[in-house]
């Protein structure tokens, strides 16, 4: 099955608040404590609709499969 993964050298590269917010993934599965911190995934609520690819400002977040 496919899961999303977060390139953590690409995301913390970029202050984005995205994941903090919630507002890229609708299960909740990116999660992200501080803005200058990268976000992760929580593979267990990660449905793999690869919305938050395309979310991604920093084209961080790639598919794979686990
Ligand atoms: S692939 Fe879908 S469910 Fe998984 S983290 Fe991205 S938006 Fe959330
Ligand atoms: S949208 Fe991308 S750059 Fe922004 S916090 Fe999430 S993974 Fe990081």
């Amino acid at each position: 099955m496919l899961k999303a993964a977060v390139d953590y050298h690409a995301c913390s590269s970029l202050a984005c608040a995205k994941c903090k917010a919630g507002s890229s993934c609708e299960t909740r599965a990116l999660i992200k404590i501080d803005t200058d911190e990268p976000a992760a995934v929580d593979s267990a609520l990660c449905m793999g609709c690869g919305d938050c690819v395309l979310e991604c400002p920093a084209r961080a977040i790639n598919m794979i499969e686990t």
